[in-house]
């Protein structure tokens, strides 16, 4: 709607992209450029890895940063502009130039991971010591985690040519989804438009919208499960290709994580189940009815205040502040250098994101503000990844700044509970303080129970399909509704229609096993706030150290410097503690 802008505190709040590059044709030109260097990088070490010495290994590696940075800025620039204007020609255009530059891109490098990772481990481990090749250590000894499951690379060229094939099942998945028309109250909505009406007030609307959505759903079902049951069996066959032991395996090591570790993890969160009953029991007696419903779990309790966009920054940037001046600077700065786009408006995508950019480039941030506490909320966490980017962009070089998903999602839950605790600290509005707490229990809920329910429904579906049956939609409801159930427990009751839940969730088609770095990154927040309020100056300058160190070591030793042990099994009831002690705070907030 074109009077929202208008009306919008954040309207005109853009970014500013020609920062990056001034125009498009800029932007190709700066990829031609990376590509003819990329080609003269591969003319130079091809063959030669092996030869190298510490000094001269240390500047192919510059060589590679440099690369890295230059691609990794053009990929960007493009990808921002089409967040921004996602039909628009030009921006079409220079995505499509992209996407093919970077195949390229990545077919002339490759060689000179596969070349290290051939070195034998002695040579290997004395190269790694030398002094020469100090700051990228860690990548270096981390890619040869990867040497059991690679191939030679004739063969990796070879499995990379199906990557087009394979990517066109999940997007037959997202042409489903992102076309599927749900008539409700009147109109033909998108599955986000009518998932937006189970945060509705009115609890008949919410029932409705669940109806309209695993209804519209239905038709769509075998076609959903086809898809699913072609991308697990191909990703099964590279299993065996690779030798990989597990069905989680190359997720838990593209995340550095040990297995034990997520293992416990996992298991921590479902012996914590108790916890959301209690809530969703609480809950029910909060909107006055005996049972909750699935469509209840985010009906709104209390009512917060609004925010516009100049109290909402203010209001991040101040509460980063207190932990620490250079960070509130990494704020104000994203906010007044044109790097922060925060008006909704046609054409642009839905959500949020920070963009990196490059380790030698600043962070961008895209969000759709609309005046809500939700919106303070996407703000804090996004400029927590933004601090993150900007000081391991500092500190690191381009190969070791940017951390797997797992560990880079914590710097901005954590960013979330400054912003959160400040808040509720300082509100003294009841309504807007139980809808505070609300917001943050139910937000931690879905991300570390529902995350791990995930976890559990794909491990079903891999499990039955490495057993030669095929994942039939049936079979996949089964699945969904047996993962769901120890979550809500006897204290929500869940419709017939939710067993078709699992056919609209993108993660399951786009990335295996993705969803348990959100799990992981809430519970290690959580354990670091604790670690906060007990002795705020010391924890402070640590955790500088910690954005500042970036992927420059695996996620179990950064973590450690900040005094939290992933590998023993009890640092994830630390978490739960915290979660524990929301609730109660919850309850003791509810009026009588
Ligand atoms: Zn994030």
């Amino acid at each position: 709607m074109s009077s929202t802008a208008s009306e919008n505190s954040s309207a005109g709040v853009r970014w500013d992209l020609t920062t990056l590059f001034e125009t498009s044709e800029d932007a190709r030109t700066a990829l031609a450029a990376a590509l003819d260097d990329g080609r003269s990088f591969r003319a130079d070490y091809r063959g030669r890895v092996a030869e190298l010495d510490a000094q001269g290994l240390a500047e192919a590696l510059e060589r590679m940063n440099s690369l890295e940075n230059r691609f990794s800025r053009v990929a960007s620039y493009s990808g921002l502009r089409m967040s921004v204007n996602i039909a628009g020609e030009d921006e079409r255009d220079i995505n499509a130039a992209v996407d093919q530059g970077l195949v390229e891109a990545q077919n002339l490098l490759r060689f000179f991971e596969l070349e290290w990772i051939a070195l034998d481990d002695e040579r290997a481990a004395t190269l790694i010591a030398a002094s020469e090749v100090e700051r990228d250590r860690h990548w270096l000894r981390s890619i040869r985690r990867f040497a059991p499951h690679t191939r030679s690379e004739s063969e990796e060229d070879m499995l990379a040519q199906r990557e087009p094939a394979v990517s066109a099942w999940s997007t037959l998945f997202d042409q489903v989804t992102s076309s599927l028309q749900v008539p409700f109250e009147g109109a033909d909505r998108t599955i986000d438009e009518v998932l937006s009406f189970v945060r509705d007030e009115r609890r008949e609307t919410r029932i409705g919208a669940y109806e309209a959505l695993f209804a519209a759903l239905e038709p769509h079902l075998s076609t959903q499960a086809h898809v699913y049951d072609t991308i697990v069996g191909d990703r099964l066959a590279m299993d065996r290709v690779r030798n990989h032991t597990h069905f989680r395996a190359p997720r838990d090591l593209q995340n550095e994580l040990p297995t034990e570790a997520v293992d416990a993890m996992l298991d921590a969160v479902e012996r914590h189940h108790p916890i959301a009953h209690r809530w969703w029991r609480h809950k029910a007696k909060l909107i006055g009815v005996s049972k909750l419903k699935l469509a209840d779990q985010y009906a709104p309790i209390g009512e917060s205040r609004r925010f516009t966009y100049d109290e909402a920054t203010e209001l991040v940037a101040s509460s980063l502040a207190r932990f620490s001046p250079r960070i509130e600077q990494v704020a104000r700065d994203l906010y007044a250098d044109g790097r922060m786009d925060a008006e909704p408006r046609q054409g642009k995508r839905g959500g949020a994101f920070c963009a990196s950019v490059a380790q030698d480039a600043r962070p961008f941030i895209l969000m759709n503000f609309t005046e809500k506490l939700d919106d303070v909320r996407t703000l804090a966490h996004e400029l927590g990844h933004g601090m993150h980017f900007e000081l391991s962009g500092t500190a690191q070089t381009a190969l070791t700044h940017h951390p797997a998903i797992a560990l880079a999602e914590v710097p901005s839950t954590f960013a979330e509970m400054i912003v959160f605790n400040r808040l509720l600290a300082e509100e003294t509005d009841p309504p807007t303080r139980l809808a505070l707490l609300a917001q943050q229990i139910e937000g931690a809920f879905a991300t570390v129970f529902r995350q791990t329910l995930m976890v559990r429904y794909e491990a079903s579906a891999y499990a039955m399909r490495s057993e030669g049956k095929a994942l039939l939609p049936d079979r996949l409801g089964e699945f969904w509704i047996a993962a769901n159930r120890p979550y809500y427990g006897d204290a929500v009751e869940l419709p017939d229609g939710y067993r078709h839940g699992w056919a609209y969730i993108p993660h399951f088609i786009h990335t295996r096993f993705y969803t348990y770095a959100y799990v992981f990154a809430h519970l290690v927040s959580l354990a670091l706030y604790a670690r906060y309020l007990a002795d705020s100056d010391a924890f402070s300058q640590n955790y500088m150290q910690f954005l500042e160190a970036g992927s420059s070591d695996t996620p179990a030793d950064l973590l450690a410097r900040l005094g939290l042990d992933i590998t023993d099994p009890a640092c994830w009831n630390e978490g739960f503690a915290e979660l524990e002690r929301l609730v109660t705070m919850a309850e003791a907030e509810t009026p009588a």
